[in-house]
């Protein structure tokens, strides 16, 4: 499994903040986790009896909700060219460099950026091969 790169993990971060200053300990039961999750409008099975910190249950409750909680947040796409998730971020909010432009396209998988115009980095979107050298890595190879 890959590992979960920056918005993803800053969502993660923020939430498990949330949570400790609700008061919540860094390792919760099956039971709280579970409620958790729910509270958080995902669906999530936690195995009964259990443990999980709060760490790990942030990251899978940010995982099963997808990129819409990422700090300016625009759209995003599952590009059919590499299967890779691309999402279109308002530069400043997500604490990125402004001068490419104020919104980024992020590819998720590798963590790659692009900086422009909303309207230029939407025909981009589909197509990561474009601006994202792993992609492009990936794409050529499973086109020989
Ligand atoms: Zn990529």
């Amino acid at each position: 499994m890959r590992a979960p790169t920056g918005p993803q993990r800053r969502a993660a971060n923020t939430r498990r903040t949330e949570w400790r200053r609700a008061g919540e300990p860094s390792v919760v039961d099956a039971a709280r986790a579970q409620t958790l999750a729910d509270e958080a409008g995902v669906r999530l099975t936690v195995e009964p009896g259990g443990f999980v910190s709060l760490a790990r249950l942030a990251l899978a409750i940010e995982q099963a909700s997808g990129p819409a909680s990422w700090a300016g947040y625009r759209t995003h796409t599952h590009a059919r060219s590499t299967g890779t998730l691309v999402v279109l971020v308002e530069s400043a909010a997500q604490g990125l460099d402004t001068e490419g432009g104020a919104y980024t396209l992020i590819c998720d998988a590798h963590g790659t950026t692009l900086a422009g115009s909303s309207s230029v980095l939407r025909t981009y979107m589909r197509h990561p091969e474009d601006w994202c050298d792993e992609c492009r890595e990936k794409w050529e190879r499973e086109r020989a």
